[in-house]
C-alpha cells in the first residue's frame, strides 16, 4: 500500500506472490477483488498523484460523525434542540481552530528559527512546517535532482518537496512563499492545519 512508485509496487507485489505461492486462490482473490479494480484508491503510487491534503481515508469524517452522534444522543430529540446542539459543537470547533492559529503565529519552536524557515514564519502553520522539516531530511539523499524526487509533498499538499528544498539549501536562501502561493497555499496551509 505504501509503495511510492509503480515500479516499487510491482516489485513488492512480486515478493508477496513469491512468499505466498502456496496459496494461489488467495492471491487470485487479492488480484481480482482488490488490486485490479481498486489499487488506484489505496496504493500510494496512485493516490499520491493527486492533491489530497493527507485525507486518504474516511477516518476523519467517521470521527466527526461519531462526535456529532454523541452530542445529539445526549440531547432531547427535536429539530430546534438538535440545531442548537450542532451549532454549539461547530462554535467549539471554530474556537479550537482560532486558538490553534494563534499558537501557530506566536509559539514558534526554536528549530524553525534557522534561515530556511525565515520567510515562512507567521504565514505558514506549524503543522506545514513540520511537513517541510521531513522534506528537509529527505533532501539530504535526494539532492536538487527532480528525477530522484517523488514530489509527494508538492503533488499531494502543495508544499515544497525534497528536491526543491535541496535547491534552496544549495543556494543558501530561505524557502520562499512563492511555491505556497503558486499552489494556492493560503487555503492549502489552512486546510492542512484544520485537518491535523
Ligand atoms: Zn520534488
Amino acid at each position: 500500500m505504501k509503495a511510492p512508485t509503480k515500479r516499487l509496487y510491482l516489485t513488492r507485489l512480486q515478493r508477496l506472490e513469491n512468499e505466498f505461492q502456496r496459496y494461489p486462490k488467495e492471491i487470485a482473490y487479492l488480484h481480482a477483488t482488490w488490486l485490479e479494480k481498486h489499487k488506484h484508491r489505496f496504493v500510494s503510487a496512485w493516490i499520491n498523484q493527486h492533491m489530497h491534503l493527507e485525507n486518504t481515508s474516511t477516518n476523519r469524517v467517521e470521527s466527526h460523525h461519531a462526535k456529532l452522534n454523541k452530542y445529539l444522543h445526549t440531547s432531547i430529540q427535536n429539530f430546534v434542540n438538535s440545531w442548537h446542539t450542532i451549532h454549539n459543537l461547530l462554535e467549539l470547533q471554530i474556537c479550537d481552530i482560532k486558538s490553534s492559529f494563534e499558537e501557530s503565529l506566536t509559539r514558534i519552536p526554536h528549530r524553525y528559527r534557522g534561515y530556511l524557515f525565515r520567510v515562512l514564519i507567521g504565514f505558514v502553520s506549524i503543522y506545514a512546517m513540520q511537513k517541510i522539516e521531513m522534506e528537509i531530511g529527505e533532501s539530504d539523499s535526494v539532492g536538487p535532482y527532480p528525477d530522484l524526487c517523488h514530489h509527494v509533498s508538492q503533488t499531494t499538499c502543495g508544499l515544497p518537496c525534497a528536491h526543491m528544498i535541496a535547491e534552496y539549501r544549495q543556494e543558501n536562501t530561505p524557502i520562499p512563499l512563492s511555491p505556497f502561493i503558486r499552489f494556492g497555499a493560503s487555503l492549502i496551509v489552512t486546510l492542512l492545519y484544520l485537518t491535523s
